[in-house]
């Protein structure tokens, strides 16, 4: 802030009178505002104002801000002045309502364009694309995050000064009324309205009075854009564009796959076309787009190595965002060090004498400039670390690496890895053969929706799921690829034709049934995948069934049949004649029904194990399962493998002759032993069949076998002669015990072992 105020002037904007005034300073500026004591960080000329919250009453405050070294206050309450010999008190009816019209004022006095920004969801999302389309163009100043409330945009207000061209400010309210108060202080140039829920209307009538509040924001601004997809009427707001949601004008096809939901379409619809009105050029814009920021962009506090407390703040590096992490850091501070590390990329470098003075300004303890992939090796014990950079990859790097390993274990899955799986895959089959991905069963244990939009951003032609729910889910984050049910009950028909999934059809029975529901919903020439048995004995229509079948969909306008599939039960084995049998089967059908059929159908055989094993029958596409994650059932050293499920030692120690461990007194000890408890049993997936050395874990490369029976949570290891510690990093499965090798201690198969670890073992995903 910068208001350059004298007392005269900032009774008269914000109401007040003064209260008590030492008569040797009345030339004493008012310059910065600050609410909150704890993040006091600037005293000189600054003053406190003292709000009322629903939990804290800021007159409480005062004199641990004066303790700080402010000196200046505004205040509603009568304060004993003996307290505060060297303060300077200012005194109102109300301390919100001052700011605001101290707020209105300064807001008055600049020249900036004000851009409001309102909805009942996508503000902040808006906000940021926005000011990253403009930023190139024009200073712009945008709120901080969540600044949208009654006290927030004033704040914001006040910082505004000529400097800037534009200000974007998110606007919030939650009352009947309050916008009429947020557009006299904002007095918006420009507007935005990003979307109106039915889960936010609750102080309101009904839907339509919530709207018009909203709306009421922007009543006569000239260049208030909205989506189309709105409904807003003329008569709602005058001056108003409808902004068409059409992601094919914002070239979206070549990005990646967040630009396939489509409410991130709708937020990048309208900051590109707000931009447009402001006149910035399309093809600079169009350019600027594929720059868009992903918003992981919330400040993240975690506990760090060694006692220390890491704030990652590696989203943007503007000086707003700056001053604010500055403050925050300080203020959770208190009795540790303050170590800044900051990370400039060729962007910032320009600012960087104005970035240093802003650092050395909040004077830490220890401040470094990283350019490069340099070695970070700073002792950060007892230290608040403030990493700041512009999405790094290199400051990322550190973050992690110096996040405290917390106790619950975590099962990493490497995007990377996979991606070259894929790719092994890909050389496997012919150019113009599809791949679907199978994400049943969570992704085989990996994760749903983050397995899914990765594929989908990979390129692959369809995924496969187990049941409905689980495509629902998927057209949910957003997937747009085709998706084929496997398993689709009658119960689901609904959901199946809503989502458009593509059901496997695999009875006459389901058949006739679905068929009518498709009818009652009016629909036509659905897409559906018959699926045939040719000699696993699983769900399928016997091939003596095809002509049959034929005759049923023919006369059915409501199907189309899209593909046509089989599926082999003893891929595994090579040149199985059994296999060879599925696949002479499946060859007839396929020539039946392609004979009866005008339209071409996608036929689809080969699981996994089925393309490195039978490649020559692809067909029209495959079905990849578990080769993502590097497994089959041949040992294929391009394969890489993707899953690390890790914990951490909880407690060591020592047991003696005789003692017993575990339940049921599961093992006892003939030697002195030492044994580590981990953190993991079998509600994780370990399950209870590697007891006393059926199975173990690694611990620094070290084999260690278990003891006792598996707990719940829980479970017991032998450590031998080896040195081990509580926090010591536990693996079990990665480098030295591979999914294979534990399959074998469980006496299972790898799908088993990746499809039971529990849901509460945390996911992670990483890339490298
Ligand atoms: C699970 C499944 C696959 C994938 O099998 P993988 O062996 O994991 O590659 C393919 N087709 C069907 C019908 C499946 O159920």
């Amino acid at each position: 802030m910068n208001l350059n105020l004298s007392y005269q002037d900032f009774c008269k904007f914000s109401n007040a009178s003064i209260h008590r005034l030492k008569s040797n300073e009345s030339n004493e500026l008012i310059d910065e505002i600050v609410f909150d004591s704890r993040r006091v960080v600037f005293v000189k000329n600054v003053l406190f104002v003292a709000l009322k919250g629903d939990f804290r009453d800021g007159h409480d405050f005062i004199s641990d801000a004066y303790d700080k070294g402010i000196r200046m206050f505004l205040v509603s309450k009568e304060i004993n002045l003996d307290q505060f010999p060297e303060g300077i008190f200012f005194i109102c009816n109300h301390v919100l309502e001052s700011l605001q019209s101290l707020a209105s004022w300064n807001r008055k006095r600049t020249k900036t364009k004000v851009i409001a920004v309102a909805g009942s969801h996508g503000k902040t999302t808006v906000k940021e694309w926005l000011y990253h389309l403009l930023s190139p163009h024009y200073r712009v100043y945008r709120s901080p995050k969540s600044y949208n409330s009654q006290l927030g945009v004033p704040l914001s207000l006040l910082q505004l000064t000529d400097q800037y061209n534009y200000a974007i400010i998110e606007v919030g309210f939650s009352l009947p009324g309050e916008m009429k108060k947020m557009k006299k202080m904002i007095l918006p140039d420009y507007g935005i309205v990003t979307s109106f829920s039915s889960t936010k209307i609750s102080a309101f009538k009904n839907q339509e009075h919530y709207n018009n509040e909203l709306l009421s924001l922007m009543f006569g601004v000239k260049n208030t854009i909205a989506s189309s997809l709105l409904g807003i009427s003329k008569e709602q707001i005058n001056e108003i564009s409808l902004v068409e949601i059409a992601p094919q004008s914002l070239k979206l096809q070549q990005l990646d796959s967040r630009w396939r939901n489509p409410v991130s379409i709708q937020n990048l619809s309208l900051a590109f076309g707000m931009a447009k009105i402001i006149g910035i050029n399309k093809d600079d814009l169009l350019k600027r787009v594929s720059t868009i920021p992903s918003l992981a962009m919330r400040l993240e506090t975690y506990d760090g190595i060694n006692n220390s407390i890491i704030i990652n703040d590696t989203y943007n590096l503007d000086m707003n965002a700056l001053s604010s992490s500055l403050a925050y850091q300080k203020a959770i501070s208190f009795k540790l060090r303050r170590i800044v590390v900051l990370a400039l990329d060729s962007q910032m470098e320009e600012n960087s004498e104005e970035i240093q003075k802003e650092v050395n300004a909040a004077n830490p303890d220890i401040f470094i400039e990283l350019n490069s992939e340099e070695e970070f090796n700073l002792d950060i014990s007892n230290a608040v670390v403030l990493l700041k950079g512009n999405q790094n990859s290199f400051i990322k790097k550190i973050a992690q690496k110096i996040k405290k390993q917390t106790h619950s274990t975590v099962l990493e899955i490497n995007f990377s890895a996979i991606r070259e799986n894929l790719s092994f895959f890909r050389k496997k089959t012919a150019p113009n053969t599809k791949v679907l991905c199978m994400v049943k069963a969570q992704s085989y244990g990996s994760g749903l929706e983050k397995m899914a939009l990765f594929l989908e951003a990979q390129g692959v032609s369809y995924l496969g799921v187990a049941c409905v729910d689980e495509g629902v889910e998927l057209r949910k984050s957003g997937v747009q690829i085709p998706i084929l049910v496997l398993n689709m009950q009658q119960e689901n028909f609904k959901p199946c034709i809503d989502y458009n999934l593509e059901p496997a059809i695999y009875s006459f029975v389901q058949l006739d049934r679905f068929i009518r529901e498709l009818i009652d919903h009016k629909k036509t020439n659905f897409p559906i995948h018959l699926k045939f048995d040719t000699g696993m004995h699983r769900l399928g229509f016997n091939y003596k069934e095809t002509s049959r079948v034929l005759e049923m969909i023919k006369s059915q306008p409501e199907v189309r049949i899209k593909g046509l599939f089989s599926h082999l039960a003893d891929s595994g084995s090579t040149a199985s004649e059994f296999t060879k049998k599925q696949i002479n089967c499946f060859d007839k059908i396929k020539k039946m029904i392609c004979e009866n059929q005008s339209s071409p159908i996608i036929s689809h055989l080969l699981n996994t194990d089925g393309i490195l094993n039978y490649g020559k029958f692809q067909y029209d596409m495959v079905r990849l399962g578990i080769g993502m994650y590097g497994i089959s059932s041949k040992e294929i050293k391009e394969l890489k493998s993707v899953f690390s499920w890790k914990t951490i030692v909880s407690q060591v120690k020592k047991i003696e002759i005789g003692d017993y461990v575990g339940y049921s007194k599961g093992f006892q000890t003939n030697k002195p032993l030492k044994i580590a408890i981990i953190p993991v049993g079998y509600a994780d997936g370990f399950r209870r069949i590697l007891k006393n050395g059926q199975g173990g874990v690694y611990i620094k490369g070290n084999f260690c076998p278990t003891v006792g029976n598996i707990c719940m949570d829980m479970a017991m290891v032998d450590i031998g002669q080896n040195k081990v510690e509580e926090g010591d990093l536990v693996e079990i499965i990665g480098e030295n015990q591979t999914i294979a090798k534990l399959a074998n201690s469980m006496q299972t198969i790898p799908y088993e072992i990746l499809t039971g670890i529990s849901k509460r073992v945390h996911r992670v995903y990483i890339e490298d």
